[in-house]
């Protein structure tokens, strides 16, 4: 029924049939772009369209290409939603203008204040948790409790951590930033640094490979990749310890990040693009954006997969994520202060 109705609304428009009308096919066509794995949202997308009738079309590449593609093509972009992990991609994208801000009494319903941009330009859609894994053979949960005590002289040679250059690291660091303030939180990346069993490692699952093979006894990882390694191999000798439960204060609670999307500023569909962001927050969308890749659904009133839930429940900060990204540059410096590499 639709596309005679508008073929005659264009007849019926007269000369405006050219520019409102040529491109009929694609007027509601919503295009993302994103970094998180294809196989992680088409699946989503495509259950969006089947149920809704719009075509959605997805482009896939690394935050940081995304964000210079979507700066070149400025007016001319044909991306209507940004879909990337970290809160720290999600805010640089926002602080370079590349998101509109958007009223949608669902999504502000549906995604703690915590973890959404107060000024309503990105929105998270599921929830990591970047915490500390252990050796079950070698470590005692007793002997866990926060991220700053593994800076302490027990675990001289014992701690294993990936890179300062990965987001993750430094999205970490600039939450303990603004916990501890910068002269403590110094000191503990030093006393990391001077724990470390090895270089650091260039991803979250080397870590946890060389904990396993007995090269150090702790690290510190996302949630999901733990996750993934736990789903291979159920009885791995690993696992997750929840940082900071009993921690004073502001430091109080697991370091919490998002993977999450936003209408991007020259879109030419911002109502559709701000319809799927909605969609992806609630129900059967919102519980399979987070268990695909083992995380925990942002909306708090939709249940995680139930390995993740099995993990347990806890404390997370509640700082709100925005904050990654405004301490990202004193966090990148603090860390190469710190000798962290
Ligand atoms: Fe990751």
């Amino acid at each position: 029924m639709t596309a005679p109705r508008i073929a005659l609304a264009c007849l019926v428009a007269g000369s405006a049939w050219l520019a409102g009308c040529a491109d009929t096919g694609s007027d509601d066509e919503i295009t993302v772009y994103s970094s998180r794995q294809e196989h992680l949202l088409q699946p989503l997308l495509d259950r969006y369209s089947e149920e809704t009738g719009t075509p959605v079309r997805l482009v896939t590449d690394s935050a940081g290409a995304l964000l210079q593609r979507l700066q070149a093509e400025g007016e001319n972009t044909p991306a209507d939603m940004l879909i990337t992990v970290d809160a720290g991609n999600l805010w640089q994208a926002a602080d370079l203008g590349l998101l509109r801000a958007i009223e949608s009494p669902t999504l502000a319903d549906n995604i703690p204040a915590h973890l959404r941009d107060p000024e309503g330009r990105w929105y998270g859609l599921s929830v990591r948790a970047r915490t500390i894994v252990y050796a079950t053979d070698r470590v005692d949960p007793s002997e866990l409790s926060t991220y700053a005590a593994l800076a302490g002289d027990e675990w001289r040679n014992r701690l294993c951590l990936r890179t300062s250059k990965k987001v993750y690291n430094q999205s970490l660091v600039a939450m303990m930033i603004v916990q501890r303030g910068e002269e403590r939180t110094e000191e503990i990346v030093r006393g990391w640094v001077d724990n470390l069993a090895a270089p650091p490692f260039a991803n979250d699952v080397a870590v946890m490979e060389a904990i396993r093979a007995g090269q150090c006894d702790v690290g510190i990882v996302n949630s999901y990749y733990f996750g993934r390694l736990q789903k291979e191999e159920p009885d791995i000798p690993l696992a997750l310890h929840w940082a900071n439960q009993d921690a004073e204060g502001r430091a109080r609670g697991v370091h919490v990040n998002i993977s999450g999307g936003g209408v991007v500023r020259h879109t030419g569909n911002a109502e559709g693009a701000t319809a799927l962001l909605a969609w992806l927050s609630a129900g059967e969308a919102q519980h399979l954006f987070a268990a695909l890749n083992l995380e925990f659904p942002a909306n708090p009133a939709v249940a995680p997969a139930d390995q993740v839930a099995a993990w347990g429940e806890f404390t997370p900060n509640p700082i709100n994520v925005a904050k990654a990204g405004e301490l990202q540059t004193e966090a990148v410096k603090l860390m190469d202060r710190a000798g962290y590499r």
